[in-house]
């Protein structure tokens, strides 16, 4: 029996003010929350539509790349990589997915609804896979797509994708990158990379709440994906139901269908989430007024200040370190503490949420995140300040008040490779 509840004693909406220190979501920017309260716009107002045309522009930088399909699938960040993959992808055709962990493993469970034949080429959870071993997958395989994740927070690794493009083109493979976990925290170029599709979401470094998937495509792709269906003449003359091609199995998915809403045709099909448009929006406009470069700084600094204060606290941080996510950190949790019992602590005593792990990690790593918004200073000193704390009060032996300032020495440092 449900609980019983009465609905009108329910308040108006009034969240504790917690910090978001996890693998995502995270706070929202002010800015971006501010603008999802603007007006409502019908979606063929020409404001609306001036409005689709802008979000085009703002992603196309943050994407790195100069493709005419740049825009925003409705939905979470699952809805854009659904959208790619189903509208990429015919059943029975081979797809290679290059996977390091969790959402390596999401790909290949919706290319199994759609009825690919999947093929992998994998490394251990904590790891990435080798440029190397990728080309001789290609080859064994003959994929018609190699799809794969650039950040995989799961295991909090980079997947490197200098090359991997071109080695999908040379094959005559098209090419797949999850990007959610790392759009507008580490640099994405889809055109250097010469990938054919990307995706992202908001909550993770752009700082805006989950709901609306950016996504760009190539011209490549994008032909590819027009031709997979049939023009209305063709479903007229031949009725939908004996049509022998390789129909896109989704109507709400069909990317060819939502390019034709966001072209100047402005073909109807779903009613653009005109606040999610807003949020989208804002959250590019807020990533270039910083500047990439110093966004995508801001993010490493606040990886590399995060794991010095772990390692000070005398914790492992968990994974390969020349493929560490700059956003995500993951660390070992210690044997003699109970993990669940100092997230505890840290979100009821400090309003801080830190992250659990999925799979072979589960019980064994947190992931402290610092994305967007929270790739601030002092949210990374106060979190460490924190689970110190907490750690202390669960029993663990630390060398008590190093964490914070390793974390601002490392912080101010010049990284390897930067000019201070
Ligand atoms: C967080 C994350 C997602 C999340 O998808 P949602 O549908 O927005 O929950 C997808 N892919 C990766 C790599 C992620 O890190």
């Amino acid at each position: 029996m449900p609980v019983e509840l009465d609905p009108l004693l329910f308040g108006e909406i009034d969240p504790p003010q917690r910090l978001l220190m996890g693998p995502g979501p995270v706070n929202a920017h002010p800015r971006v929350l501010r603008a999802m309260s603007a007006d409502l716009l019908g979606q063929f107002d020409p404001e609306m539509t001036g409005y689709m045309e802008q979000v085009m522009a703002l992603y196309r930088p943050i994407f790195g790349t100069k493709n005419r399909w740049t825009m925003l699938v409705d939905g979470t960040a699952r809805a854009g990589i659904e959208a790619a993959l189903v509208s990429l992808v015919a059943p029975g055709e081979t797809v290679l997915v290059v996977n390091f962990g969790r959402f390596g493993l999401l790909l290949t469970e919706i290319l199994t609804r759609i009825g690919a034949r999947i093929e992998t080429v994998e490394a251990s959870w904590g790891e990435v896979v080798p440029l190397a071993a990728i080309e001789e997958a290609i080859a064994r395989t003959s994929p018609r797509l190699v799809a794969t994740i650039h950040g995989d927070t799961s295991t909090t690794m980079a997947q490197p994708l200098e090359g991997f493009g071109a080695l999908c083109r040379a094959a005559g493979a098209l090419s797949y990158v999850d990007a959610t976990a790392t759009i507008g925290g580490m640099e994405l170029a889809a055109d250097r990379w010469d990938v054919d599709v990307v995706t992202g979401g908001l909550q993770k470094c752009l700082g805006g709440p989950s709901g609306s998937a950016p996504i760009t495509i190539s011209d490549t792709a994008a032909e590819h994906i027009f031709a997979r269906r049939h023009t209305e003449a063709g479903i007229r003359m031949k009725g939908l139901e004996d049509g022998q091609g390789p129909r896109i199995s989704s109507n709400y998915f069909d990317l060819a269908m939502i390019m034709d809403y966001w072209s100047e045709k402005r073909l109807n099909h779903h009613t653009e989430a005109t606040s999610m448009l807003y949020a989208a929006r804002e959250c590019a406009r807020v990533a270039l007024g910083e500047g990439l470069a110093a966004r995508y700084d801001r993010h490493t600094r606040s990886g590399r200040a995060m794991a010095a204060g772990l390692r000070a606290m005398g914790l492992t941080v968990f994974g390969d370190d020349a493929h560490r996510m700059s956003n995500v950190t993951g660390v070992h949790i210690p044997d003699s503490v109970d993990g669940e019992a100092v997230r505890a602590m840290m979100r009821d005593t400090f309003e801080i949420e830190i992250g659990t792990a999925f799979g072979p990690l589960q019980g064994r790593i947190w992931r402290l995140g610092a994305m967007g918004y929270n790739a601030m200073k002092h949210k990374v000193l106060i979190t460490l300040g924190a689970l110190e704390a907490s750690l202390r009060a669960h029993g663990f032996v630390l060398p008590l008040g190093e964490a914070v300032p390793a974390a601002i020495e490392a912080w101010d440092s010049a990284g390897v490779g930067e000019t201070a």
